[in-house]
């Protein structure tokens, strides 16, 4: 860093610093430096207009980012967080941009197109030698189950594909079981306040409400949900609409079943499609026989919210959940360009599935065809594979000076 002054025609002199950022160690990643002047308009159309005479010209929208892409320094879907990070207005839209800037999103693709690699080497090696009885290659419905679980992973990247309106930027864990199971009185107890309506009438909360927590550094929207139960008037109807929506775009269901009722039932399903946990609530009524019966049927998240018992393992295991699951991480998909090839990415997989699982010689071709078509649509997100077109629509959208 240079201290000094300017001297700019017909002005009296400025202070000014000059900040250098040598290649390799800048925004771009090419030589580069800033001019640190007070802020004044004048001063500045002054200043522009001087370095315009000597040769500089303004950058174009996104020119420094298209340029730190171009050099290696940020992959497309980081240049795009950048994009999304100075257009958040809400808290939630920042904090996930700033995470993208990460690089998750590479990450995960690259991860996926390893897998679908692998497929099409398979499926490559089957077409080329029908007849040999190649050893090692895998039979087609473990390749089709590879490019299902692959697309599985894929689409969890994109919470807004499932989830319409979520909040972003943080974990969502529902809370679910029937009436009574005791939800509120365990949202109460992790939130560590009184945030839900506990009360021993059937049905009190009526509506979902939610908190967010911290679990162990990590932010945590805990929601709670109308209970599982005949829903007699419209409200109580709206209710369970927006549990089971609530239920379904979840990061994690806590299923709760109360252990005085579990004794009888046997062993508890929690029949939702997010990923959920069998949560045995009230663990303190249970008397020490039946709690054995709980313990060698190998049910290990039992809890009492009211007695604390248990609530740390609990923790814990939620955030074992929230963490262990690449697709929960949520909202590393951040533009409509992302989601788009996405979605692409994931119906050539489901398509190429399908073709593997039929197991006609004929249709391995097809397959290898998807599978080659969502390599691409996977490089086009991270910008692996990007076109002078598709830089100029992405950068074009950034403004002057980014
Ligand atoms: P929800 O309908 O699932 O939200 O259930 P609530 O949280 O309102 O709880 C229903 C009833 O169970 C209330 O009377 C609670 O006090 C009681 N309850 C909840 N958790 C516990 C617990 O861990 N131990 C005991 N003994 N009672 C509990």
């Amino acid at each position: 860093m240079l201290g000094g002054s300017l001297a700019l025609p017909s002005w009296p002199e400025v202070p000014a610093r000059l900040w250098l950022f040598r290649k390799g160690r800048s925004y771009t990643g090419e030589d580069s430096c800033e001019l640190h002047v007070s802020g004044s308009p004048p001063l500045l159309a002054a200043l522009v207009s001087a370095l315009a005479r000597a040769g500089a010209r303004p950058a174009a929208p996104g020119e420094f980012t298209r340029r730190a892409f171009l050099n290696g320094r940020l992959d497309l879907a980081q240049a795009e967080a950048v994009l999304a990070l100075t257009r958040a207005e809400a808290d939630g839209e920042a904090r996930a941009a700033a995470r993208a800037l990460l690089g998750g999103l590479r990450a995960a693709i690259d991860r996926s197109k390893e897998a679908v690699l692998g497929v099409l080497a398979h499926v490559e090696a089957t077409i080329d030698f029908p007849e040999d009885d190649l050893p090692g290659l895998d039979p087609a419905s473990a390749l089709a189950e590879r490019c299902e679980k692959t697309a599985e992973e894929i689409a969890a990247l994109d919470r807004r594909s499932l989830a319409p309106g979520v909040v972003r930027g943080e974990a969502t864990v529902v809370l679910s079981g029937k009436t009574n199971a005791g939800k509120s009185t365990l949202l109460n107890a992790l939130a560590g306040r009184e945030a839900a309506i506990v009360s021993p009438l059937a049905g009190t909360t009526r509506d979902a409400v939610s908190v967010e927590i911290d679990l162990d550094g990590r932010r945590v929207r805990l929601v709670d949900t109308a209970g599982e139960k005949e829903a007699s008037g419209e409200i109580e109807r709206e209710a369970l609409a927006r549990a089971r929506d609530a239920t379904r775009t979840a990061d994690l269901v806590l299923h709760l079943v109360d252990s005085t009722t579990l004794a009888s039932t046997g062993s508890p399903s929690s029949g939702s499609e997010a990923p959920s946990l069998v949560v045995v609530s009230k663990l303190d009524l249970l008397g020490a026989s039946d709690r054995a019966k709980l313990e060698t049927a190998g049910l290990s998240c039992m809890v009492s919210a009211l007695t604390g018992e248990g609530m740390k393992g609990l923790r814990s295991r939620i955030g074992e959940a929230i963490e262990r699951d690449p697709g929960l991480s949520p909202d590393l998909i951040q533009t409509e360009r992302q989601a788009r090839l996405a979605s692409g990415a994931r119906d050539a997989l489901a398509r190429a599935a399908g073709l593997l699982r039929s197991r006609e010689p004929a249709r391995l071709e097809l397959a290898a065809v998807d599978l080659r078509s969502a390599l691409q649509a996977l490089g086009e997100l991270t910008g692996a594979v990007a076109t002078d077109d598709l830089l100029d629509r992405i950068f074009g959208e950034f403004c002057v000076g980014k």
